[in-house]
C-alpha cells in the first residue's frame, strides 16, 4: 500500500505492480492537476522511463528540452550546465507538466492486474499492531476506511501525514526562500528556451510550458503576505523589468488569486523507516527548488524501493527491518549530497540575491570548465548514484 500519488508513489506502485506485486496507491486529491509540482524530467528518470519501455510514449507527450541550463543576468547569459555532453542516451531535461508524467506513470501501472489506484482518498492515521505498522486509516467521499497491508509506503510529500502518524519527525535545515508561481501567455516571437533571470534582489525561474509561460518568482521566505499587502503591481512591476517582452502582458495578472504561493523546505528524517512502513520521496527528505532534481531523486527512491522489496512482497512478505534499513543506506548518500549542493546554493546565491542590500554574487560561466562542467551536468543531469530497475515483469498471481 503506498500513500501519495507524486512522482516516488506512482513509480514506485508501477514498478511493483509490472513485478506481479499487487499494491493500491492513495492519492488525496480527484486528479493530478496540481499547478505547481517540479516539471523537470531528467537523463536519469529518462532512462528508467526507458527500461521498462516507456521511453517513447513519454515523448509523445508535448514537451519542452532544455539541453543546457543558463542564467539571465543583467551583463549576458551564463551558462551552468551543457547536458548535449553528458555521456548518456538522453542529454536533456525534458519539461513535461507533473500531471501528464504522473498520468503517463499511472496508466502504465493500470495495465497490470495487481495494481489500484483510489483517487480522493487521504490517508490520515496508521494501523499499529505488536509493534509494527499494518496499513492505513483513510477517508474518501464515501467516508472513512481501513486498508491493511505487509507493507505501507509513505511517498505522501513533504508535509507526509502518514510521517506523522507514525512518530517520525524530519530534522529541518531550512530554506531562505518561498515561491511565488503564476502563468502567462507565451506569443511565438518569444525566446524558445527555459532558463532562469536573475538581476538585484529578483530571481525568477522562466519555464516554457508551449501556450504559456510558467514563472518562478522567489521571495524571501514568509514575505508573501508583504508581497499582497503592497498590491499586484508589486508581482507585474519585476515581471515587466526582469522579462521586457512580458512588459505588455502583465496587465493579464489581475490580482492574487491568479497566483498560488509554495512554501519551500529543506528537511530529512534521520530514520525512513519503522517496521512495516518504509518512507520515501519528499515525505523522506524535502528538497529545495533548486536544480529542480527533486523528482528526480523521488523516482530514484522508488527505482531503488521497488528493486529490493519486489521479490520479498512478490513471494507475500513479510519485509524484515533489516531490508527497509538497506533501502535507506542506499538513498541516503546521494539525497545528502543533493541536499548539501542545494543548500550551498541556497546561501551563496539566492539568500544573497534576495537581500537588497548585498545584490547577486555574479555567477560564473562553469560550464565550459573541464572538471566542474563535467560535475556540474553529471550533478544535474544524472544526479549521484542514479538508480536502473532491476525488477522484471512478471505476471501477477492473485
Ligand atoms: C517551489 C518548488 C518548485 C519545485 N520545482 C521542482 C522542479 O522543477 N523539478 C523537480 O524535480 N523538483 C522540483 N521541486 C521539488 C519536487 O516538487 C519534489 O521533490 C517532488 O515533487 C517530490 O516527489 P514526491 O512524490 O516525493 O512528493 P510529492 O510530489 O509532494 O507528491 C506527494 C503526493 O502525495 C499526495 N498526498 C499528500 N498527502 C496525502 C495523504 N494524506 N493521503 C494521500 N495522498 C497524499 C499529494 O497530493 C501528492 O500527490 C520543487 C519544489 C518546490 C517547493
Amino acid at each position: 500500500m503506498i500513500a501519495g500519488g507524486g512522482p516516488a508513489g506512482a513509480m514506485l506502485a508501477l514498478l511493483l505492480a509490472r513485478a506481479g506485486v499487487p499494491v493500491t496507491l492513495l492519492e488525496k486529491h480527484g486528479d493530478f492537476l496540481r499547478d505547481f509540482r517540479g516539471d523537470t524530467i531528467h537523463p536519469s528518470t529518462l532512462e528508467v522511463l526507458d527500461e521498462i519501455g516507456l521511453a517513447e510514449e513519454f515523448h509523445r507527450i508535448p514537451h519542452h528540452k532544455a539541453r543546457s541550463l543558463t542564467i539571465h543576468t543583467d551583463d549576458g547569459v551564463v551558462p551552468i550546465a551543457d547536458l548535449s555532453k553528458l555521456h548518456t542516451k538522453y542529454r536533456y531535461i525534458a519539461f513535461v507538466p507533473q500531471w501528464d508524467f504522473l498520468a503517463l506513470v499511472t496508466d502504465a501501472a493500470a495495465r497490470y492486474p495487481g495494481f489500484r489506484l483510489l483517487m480522493n482518498a487521504e490517508v490520515h492515521d496508521v494501523i499499529r499492531e505488536g509493534g509494527a505498522v499494518r496499513g492505513v486509516r483513510y477517508r474518501d467521499p464515501g467516508g472513512e476506511h481501513e486498508l491493511r497491508a505487509t507493507l505501507t509506503v509513505a511517498a505522501d510529500g513533504r508535509h507526509s501525514d502518514v510521517r506523522r502518524a507514525a512518530g517520525l519527525v524530519p530534522v529541518e535545515h531550512g530554506a531562505p526562500m518561498d515561491v511565488v508561481w503564476f502563468r502567462l501567455p507565451r506569443e511565438p516571437a518569444d525566446p524558445d528556451e527555459t532558463f532562469l533571470r536573475l538581476s538585484g534582489g529578483h530571481l525568477m525561474a522562466v519555464i516554457d510550458r508551449g501556450t504559456y509561460w510558467q514563472l518562478a518568482y522567489m521571495i524571501p521566505k514568509g514575505g508573501f503576505d508583504s508581497l499582497r499587502a503592497r498590491g499586484i503591481e508589486a508581482l507585474r512591476e519585476p515581471v515587466a523589468r526582469l522579462l521586457p517582452f512580458l512588459a505588455g502582458r502583465t496587465g493579464l495578472l489581475t490580482g492574487f488569486g491568479d497566483v498560488s504561493v509554495l512554501s519551500v523546505a529543506l528537511n530529512r528524517l534521520r530514520r525512513w523507516y519503522r517496521p512495516g512502513l518504509l518512507v520515501i520521496g519528499d515525505a523522506a527528505h524535502a528538497m529545495s527548488p533548486v536544480f529542480g532534481v527533486g523528482v528526480n531523486l523521488a523516482v530514484q527512491d522508488a527505482v531503488a524501493a521497488a528493486n529490493a522489496l519486489a521479490g520479498p512482497l512478490a513471494a507475500g512478505g513479510p519485509v524484515p527491518v533489516s531490508l527497509l534499513a538497506r533501502i535507506q543506506r542506499r538513498r541516503t548518500p546521494p539525497t545528502v549530497v543533493t541536499q548539501f549542493a542545494q543548500r550551498v546554493v541556497q546561501d551563496r546565491v539566492i539568500r544573497p540575491a534576495l537581500s537588497r542590500r548585498g545584490g547577486p554574487p555574479v555567477p560564473r560561466d562553469i560550464s565550459s570548465l573541464p572538471v566542474l562542467g563535467a560535475l556540474a551536468r553529471r550533478f544535474i543531469g544524472s544526479g549521484v548514484l542514479p538508480e536502473h530497475v532491476r525488477t522484471p515483469e512478471r505476471p501477477y498471481r492473485a
